[in-house]
């Protein structure tokens, strides 16, 4: 589908504080769901608290996400945000290493959307003209109506017109995001691909991103190869042996299970997918 689409003079944003907003509370809804599985995975093979750990941070966030202070905040300061309430409340490895990443991530956000805004374009003389590579769509097409808001109810607001701005660089951003905080988590936790970790899921969605994105696939297609190997990703982990995190104190007993955090990692990659807004009904996940 064409993520382009928007009404004349307003660019899409990588991601919106709408979309923001809602991946943090499906996120929210995911782990509260699947609590008891991340804590048996962890029992298994760390300390059983993953579940309980991160349903309590997100539930945090939930309390504070309709609150005066956060509903002005524009995409990348409310993934800070969150990254910083996720750090203070949810404890163990995961805490620090997921709120690291969001802060990472929200940061990169925040720098991409101050470049974007800066003019690049002189204004067509009516003052209408859409930006190179974006179609012109009559209201009720844009990403922000896909949601029930107008694009200029969003907090990061519509910006003034400028080439960077059909799906492509969407997707180029999203890559720059999530890659942000997959370092952050690598240099925090000092862990690589196949020290079954949450990377294990992480790393092959941003490279499956990556790939998307040189192919010229729009968000929601990107999104979706994203989640198929991070899908893949977690069942790579069982048969892993632990080197990182306290599973490694299992040694060659950590195989055979899966890892939590990829499992954790699983249930964000796959909310940021089914709350995608330019995602058409009839390719939402089941049960979204
Ligand atoms: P803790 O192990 O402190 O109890 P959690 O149970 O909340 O923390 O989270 C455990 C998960 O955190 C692991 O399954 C793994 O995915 C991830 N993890 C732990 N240590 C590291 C590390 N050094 N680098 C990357 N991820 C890690
Ligand atoms: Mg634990």
């Amino acid at each position: 589908m064409e993520c382009g689409s928007l009404p004349a003079g307003v660019r899409a944003r990588a991601m919106s504080a709408t979309w923001a907003r809602a991946w943090l509370r499906a996120s929210a809804a995911a782990v509260a769901e699947q609590r008891a599985w991340l804590t048996d995975l962890d029992a298994a093979i760390g300390d059983g608290d993953h579940g309980i750990n991160l349903d309590r941070g997100l539930r945090r966030v939930l309390e504070a996400l309709d609150g005066a202070e956060t509903l002005v905040l524009p995409t990348g300061d409310l993934l800070e945000w969150a990254g910083r309430v996720i750090m203070g409340s949810v404890g163990g490895a995961s805490g620090a290493l997921y709120g690291r990443a969001l802060q990472r991530a929200g940061g990169t956000l925040r720098a991409e959307a101050a470049a974007a805004a800066e003019p690049r374009d002189p204004p067509a003389p009516d003052g209408t003209s859409a930006p190179a590579g974006v179609q012109r769509a009559g209201p009720g097409h844009g990403p922000g109506d896909v949601v029930g808001r107008g694009p200029g109810d969003d907090p990061d607001g519509p910006s003034s017109s400028g080439p960077r701005n059909g799906a492509g660089d969407r997707v180029r951003v999203l890559v720059l995001a999530f890659d942000a905080a997959v370092e952050a988590i690598g240099a925090l936790g000092r862990a690589s691909p196949g020290d079954k970790t949450m990377l294990d899921v992480l790393v092959p969605a941003s490279l499956a991103l990556r790939r998307s994105m040189s192919e010229g696939d729009d968000v929601p297609a990107a999104l979706s190869q994203a989640l198929g190997a991070a899908a893949l990703g977690l069942e790579a982990t069982r048969p892993l042996v632990a080197r990182r995190g306290r599973a490694s104190y299992l040694g060659e007993r950590s195989a055979g299970h899966l890892d939590p955090g990829a499992a954790s990692s699983l249930l964000l990659v796959r909310a940021l997918v089914s709350t995608c807004p330019d995602l058409p009904r009839d390719r939402r996940l089941p049960g979204d």
